[in-house]
Order: structure tokens, then C-alpha cells, then sequence
């Protein structure tokens, strides 16, 4: 099945190896309908996000290195435009879907079978293991794209696919209830403002930690009950204390660190009440969570790590953007400005999420 318009070439933008030159490659060969092996689908991409993984993988920071050359990319929006033959799905030529972290997984071992897909031995990955949504023509796999809800705008459905999803994932590890406290940390920053806005969804009293006016506002207005500034609280234990007072004086039931900074998993351990759940997520780089065995056992806390989402928490995490619920904040340009986006996130001087336009 396939739609008549595929040129022979689009749009990409590659790099031949780690930390180096990232080329515009504007006759990158469009894999045809005749190309595609079973199970594989050419997505027309649209729309695609910047996430901080991106950066990651240029650069080459992972253990893992990405195979290269790589076309990055895991936050892709764009439209179904050819299906391989003896492919066996419900998707259509036409169909909004879009293009994850996850690009594939076997769907057949313990871990996909319990729904870690992430974990599965054989996932491949979205702009690492295979070329991602960082060209007009991407090829992806049938059973892991993610419908697009009607009327959902591809820009605001590509951060989904990345931030909103490990966001909504790391929430639903919370072990939370409507109306319990649940700190985000890190709350202005890309995965952040997303985490603020699920946790008001649905009915958690969220704390913001950030810092700036802007950022109070903006937190203000995605729902969040309580903004602390993280640098009006600077001396020894006295975010801790805040933490704590704001929170009914017991602390938080469950805390989502999305910051890249070490400290605020070790202060989450002190803060988090009786049974509170510490939820990691963000990636500060060689750090270790230090958690003082004796309290561990006596407050009965939880540490869990929280990686992407599997296919359902995708299609949730859509749904709650198509329904209003949350919005991302983006900033739109065009594909070709990719370098200029990465060294502008490396001085962090990127607010909300960079969408990339492929058309
Ligand atoms: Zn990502
Ligand atoms: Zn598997």
C-alpha cells in the first residue's frame, strides 16, 4: 500500500560520527514503498522535537554509542504514507502516527509481555539504534508507532512522544492517589513543564521547584498548587524544611526529579514522607543516589528508576494533549537550524521544546 508522491529524495540531517560535523543532506535517499521489509512503515514526518537524548547521542556521551551515520530524532510526527506488503496491522496510508524512543521491541519476551517494552533485549531505538525523525521520509516499524489523535496538531503531538510520555510513565510509578503532594523537580525545564501539568490532570497537588518569576507564573498557570524557589532556599536543609512545611508539614507523597542536577535526589529522600516514593528520571551525569539505609527501612521509602513508556502510555499521554489537558510550550523552526538548537540547549538557552518543521 502505498501513496503515488514519494520522491526519490528528501531532507535529512546526518552525522557521520560522534561530536562531529552535522551535514544538511537535502538529496538523502527516501527509502521507496518497494524497499520496505514486512512490519515496516515510510512515515512522512512532519513535526519533530528536540529532546536533550539528541543532544546526547551526537555528542556520544551514552555507554552505548548510536550507529552511525545517524539521522537523530525520536519525537516525529507526520502522516502514514506507505505500509510494507505483508505487514499485519490496522494503521492506513493517511493515518497521523507518530515516531517514539521506542521504535521497536520483539512484543514476545518477559519484559514486553509485562509491558516494559523499553527493556526489552531487542529494542531498537528512534535516532541511536535506527535513523529517527530528523528527515522528511522516515522508515519505522508498524507495531510500535502511535496513533495521533483527530484534530491533535502534529507540532504540539511531537514533544508528547518523548517528554510527555517519560513524564506520564515516571507519574504512573508515583504510587500517588488524587490529592496527594507530588513535588516535581526541575518543574520550568522540558520534561517539567509536562510532569506539572499530567500531575494536575489528574488531581495530584503539585510543588514546583524551579527558579525565576517567569517560571512561577508560568507553573501557576499549568496547575500547580505551590512554586518553590529553589535559590531562596539556599542554606544547609532549607529547601528540605520548605519542602516539608509546604506540604502539610509531612513532606510529599512521591517526588519526580526531571532536573539534571544530583542534589535534588538526595535532598527528595529527606523530604519525602512515611512511604514516599522518590521517582528518578532525569540523568545527571556520574552521579549516584546515596540513600541512608537505616531511614530507607524506618520511613519505608521507594526509589524507583522510571525509563520511556511502553505503546498504551503513548496513546494515553496523546490523549490527554488532544483533550487540553496539556500543552506543551514550543518553539517552531525550521529542520536545517538542528546544529544551531544543539548548541543552544548545550548553553542551556532553551526554553520549553524546540519543534522542528521537515516540510
Ligand atoms: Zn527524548
Ligand atoms: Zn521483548
Amino acid at each position: 500500500m502505498s501513496n503515488p508522491q514519494i520522491p526519490k529524495e528528501g531532507v535529512a540531517v546526518v552525522f557521520d560520527k560522534c561530536n562531529g560535523p552535522i551535514r544538511v543532506d537535502k538529496h538523502h535517499h527516501v527509502v521507496q514503498p518497494s524497499e520496505l521489509k514486512p512490519g515496516e512503515v515510510l512515515v512522512r514526518v512532519e513535526y519533530t522535537g528536540v529532546c536533550h537524548t539528541d543532544l546526547h547521542a551526537w555528542k556520544g556521551d551514552w555507554p552505548a554509542a548510536p550507529k552511525t551515520p545517524l539521522v537523530g530524532g525520536h519525537e516525529g510526527a507526520g502522516h502514514v504514507v506507505a505500509i510494507a506488503d505483508g505487514t499485519t496491522t490496522t494503521l492506513k496510508v493517511g493515518d497521523a502516527v507518530g515516531i517514539k524512543w521506542l521504535a521497536d521491541s520483539c512484543l514476545n519476551c518477559e519484559n514486553c509481555r509485562l509491558g516494559s517494552e523499553a527493556t526489552c533485549d531487542l529494542a531498537q531505538c528512534s535516532g541511536y539504534t535506527v535513523d529517527g525523525s530528523f528527515q522528511q521520509y522516515a522508515v519505522s516499524f508498524a507495531r510500535h508507532l502511535t496513533p495521533i489523535p483527530d484534530g491533535l496538531p502534529l507540532e504540539v503531538a511531537a514533544p508528547i512522544l518523548c517528554a510527555g510520555v517519560t513524564v506520564w510513565k515516571a507519574l504512573k510509578e508515583a504510587n500517588a492517589k488524587p490529592g496527594d503532594w507530588v513535588v516535581i523537580s526541575g518543574a520550568g525545564g522540558g520534561l517539567g513543564h509536562l510532569a506539572v501539568q499530567y500531575a494536575a490532570a489528574v488531581g495530584y497537588r503539585v510543588v514546583g521547584i524551579d527558579t525565576g518569576d517567569d517560571k512561577r507564573k508560568l507553573l501557576a498557570s499549568y496547575g500547580a498548587d505551590t512554586f518553590i524557589d529553589f535559590k531562596q532556599f539556599g542554606g544547609e536543609g532549607k529547601l528540605i524544611e520548605e519542602v516539608k512545611r509546604v506540604c502539610d508539614g509531612k513532606g510529599p507523597h512521591a517526588a519526580i526529579i526531571t532536573s539534571a542536577g544530583g542534589a535534588a535526589y538526595n535532598d527528595a529522600l529527606e523530604y519525602l514522607r512515611p512511604h514516599g516514593t522518590l521517582v528518578a528520571v532525569g540523568l545527571p551525569p556520574d552521579t549516584y543516589i546515596k540513600a541512608n539505609v537505616f531511614w530507607t527501612v524506618f520511613k519505608s521509602l521507594r526509589v524507583v528508576g522510571s525509563y520511556v513508556g511502553n505503546r498504551q502510555d503513548a496513546i494515553e499521554a496523546l490523549d490527554f494533549a488532544a483533550r487540553g489537558k496539556v500543552k506543551p510550550q514550543i518553539v517552531v523552526e525550521p529542520l536545517e537550524n538542528l546544529e544551531k538548537v544543539y548548541h543552544r540547549m548545550e548553553q542551556g538557552a532553551v526554553p520549553g521544546r524546540i519543534v522542528l518543521k521537515n516540510f
